[in-house]
């Protein structure tokens, strides 16, 4: 399988932690093919007054089924350092979220794909077209469609991952 996902940080060393999520991706058995740059990004939701986050995203190919490649980004997750509670959206060290895996579609509370938040998110359009700029959901939406209603979010190019 051919997938996205998306790592953000804003506790920190927000940089050490999104690479030691890409680093830890391959170890987990999610080969990465390709890093976008680094964002800078206010943040979302609920939790306000927090840091800024780093967002960005990686390629992966791997032989892993959804579920099994969900339960090691959690671990990994964990292993970076992030407490399993906690509030939706609020500060955490490393965030993995699957984006999009193949043409896979699925609604549930354990694991929604695409993810729920690609077209409203800039920090997670911005990255994904850097790594594929004809880039589409399984329905045929093209993301760089999706650009022009987020451009009222702040998202800058700051590093490269
Ligand atoms: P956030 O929405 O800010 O990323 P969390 O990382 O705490 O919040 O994730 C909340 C829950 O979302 C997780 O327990 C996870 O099982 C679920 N989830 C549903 N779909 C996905 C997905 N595509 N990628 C990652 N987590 C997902
Ligand atoms: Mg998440």
């Amino acid at each position: 399988m051919t997938g996205y996902i998306g790592l953000g940080s804003n506790v920190g060393d927000r940089l050490a932690h999104l690479r030691a999520g890409r680093e830890g991706l391959g170890r987990a058995g999610a080969e990465v093919t390709a890093c976008s740059g680094v964002y800078e990004t206010a943040p979302v939701g609920e939790v306000s007054r927090q840091r800024d986050f780093l967002n960005a995203c990686v390629a992966v190919e791997t032989d892993l089924g959804a579920e099994e490649l969900l339960d090691r980004c959690k671990a990994l997750e964990r292993e970076i350092g992030r407490r399993p509670v906690g509030p939706r959206h609020g500060p955490r060290p490393i965030d993995l979220d699957l984006l999009l895996l193949d043409d896979l579609e699925c609604q549930g509370e354990r694991l929604t794909l695409p993810h729920r938040d690609i077209l409203t998110r800039r920090f997670v359009l911005l990255p994904l077209l850097e790594l594929d700029p004809q880039l589409a959901l399984p329905d045929g939406t093209r993301l760089v469609d999706a650009l022009e209603s987020v451009v009222d979010q702040r998202a800058e190019r700051v590093a490269d991952l």
